[in-house]
């Protein structure tokens, strides 16, 4: 394939953007390269700046559920947008979309619409320390909850049991709030709760987890940090922004039956506008603005093309009672064929999945946390990324992410994925 055009454009980009892209991980830092400009797409392919085809399995990091230029999402924004962008004054359309999430997902009663999915973790931590009165959270090495302050933050060294920034400009202050712990290690989250007695207002988790490739939890694992919240007096923090409306209606929770106490969303919600969203039981949303003490705000929340895309996208996935068994079959019919090439061809790999989110690692050991994640962090997956590239296949730039499959797929889009992995299988090493 010829990426000229691409290569000319990520030129310009770079002379006034800082890396030539708006979000770091699209400059394929991590598998080396130029990466490739979008001119279009539609349901399960994006055509590039030269004009390449690809069957993708990105789908804007995971909103696209159902396809490119999804037809009732198209147009309910261009109907929208005819009677105006943005009001800033409450609109009809917040209350629908709000209906239909609040009713699509279980053991929330009220919901707040933001622009991210940064927003909605960041806000929802602000909820929890308010309504908790206390000050730390708990995150998960491995886990990702955007961009604010208090998530860029990696494990303290030696013995202490707080963070430290991994940024630059987030402050030692904030990091001490914000302490790291072991994915699918219960005992190491109860340890933590022993030694911060009465301080721990959250945990805050990805229920799968989807920014270190694909991790699921154990069993069990999601009811005990409940349970330890609950002996606590902390809240469960569910991020759905990736597992929200795509492994099910209901999200994570009703997935594996656990309970959060907020949880928040973005990606599927907006339909691909920028959307984000977090919810939890009336005695903790009252506590937001302009009811509660908690402040929370944005311009443009709930802005009306956003909440046309939303809402049509919801009401798609709701009215569509087979989505999801659909979305099962096909990701597990990937994954079988998948793993008979990739076996054929002798090479050690590990593929986790959990419903639509799926991801390969080049190492056979089991992945189960951050750790053992970077076991296939390794030469294979560069070589793996740039050979299903150049045959029209097109995966996230790094093996710290999940490959969303979409509903557009067909089962012939699948067999060619699939031909396309044995082939580029043959170059990888062993
Ligand atoms: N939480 C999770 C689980 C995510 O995957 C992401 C984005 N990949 C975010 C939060 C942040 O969302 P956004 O990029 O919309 O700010």
């Amino acid at each position: 394939m010829l990426y000229q055009r691409s290569s000319k454009l990520f030129a310009e980009a770079e002379k006034v953007i800082p890396g030539g892209v708006n979000s770091p991980v699209r400059a394929f830092k991590g598998v080396g390269g130029t990466p490739v400009f979008a001119k279009s797409a539609k349901g399960a392919y994006i055509y590039d700046e030269d004009d390449n085809k690809y069957i993708d399995y990105i789908n804007s990091w995971g909103p696209l559920l159902l396809g490119h230029a999804f037809e009732p999402v198209v147009n309910a924004v261009i109907e929208k947008a005819k009677q105006g962008t943005s009001f800033g004054m409450p609109t009809e359309l917040e209350t629908k979309i709000a209906e239909l999430a609040v009713a699509m997902v279980p053991n929330i009663d009220k919901i707040r619409f933001v622009n991210s999915g940064t927003e909605a973790c960041m806000s929802a931590i602000r909820l929890a320390r308010g309504y908790t009165n206390r000050d730390k959270i708990i995150k998960f090495a491995g886990c990702y909850h955007g961009h604010s302050d208090s998530f860029l933050i990696q494990a303290g060294s030696g013995l202490s049991t707080f963070g430290t920034p991994n940024s630059p400009g987030v402050t030692q202050g904030t990091a001490k709030d914000t302490i790291l712990a072991r994915y699918n290690d219960l005992a190491h989250v109860a340890e933590i709760f022993e030694s911060n007695k009465n301080e721990i207002a959250a945990i805050i988790i990805e229920p799968v987890a989807g920014n270190m490739g694909c991790v699921p939890p154990k069993p069990g694992f999601l009811q005990g940090l409940k349970d330890l919240c609950t002996a606590n007096g902390a809240l469960l923090i569910f991020d759905e922004v990736m597992t929200g409306f795509r492994l099910a209606k209901g999200g994570a929770q009703q997935l594996f039956g656990v309970d959060a106490d907020i949880v928040a969303f973005g990606k599927v919600i907006g339909g691909g506008l920028p959307v984000g969203a977090f919810a939890a039981r009336n005695e903790i949303m009252n506590y937001l603005a302009p009811v509660g003490p908690v402040y929370q705000a944005g311009t443009l929340a709930g802005n009306p093309l956003a909440m046309a895309a939303g809402l049509a996208m919801l009401e798609a996935i709701n009215n569509d009672k087979d989505l999801f068994t659909r979305l099962e079959e096909k990701t597990a019919y990937l994954e079988a064929g998948m793993r008979k090439v990739l076996t054929a061809a002798g090479l050690k790999y590990t593929i986790n999945r959990v419903g639509s989110m799926i991801s390969v690692f080049f190492d056979d050991r089991e992945v189960v946390d951050f750790e053992t994640a970077g076991y296939g962090n390794n030469e294979n997956f560069k070589k793996f990324f740039h050979g299903l590239l150049e045959r029209g296949v097109y995966i996230a730039p790094s093996s710290y992410e999940t490959w969303f499959i979409t509903d557009a797929l067909t089962y012939a889009d699948l067999d060619q994925t699939i031909a396309v992995v044995a082939e580029v299988a043959t170059l990888l090493d062993k």
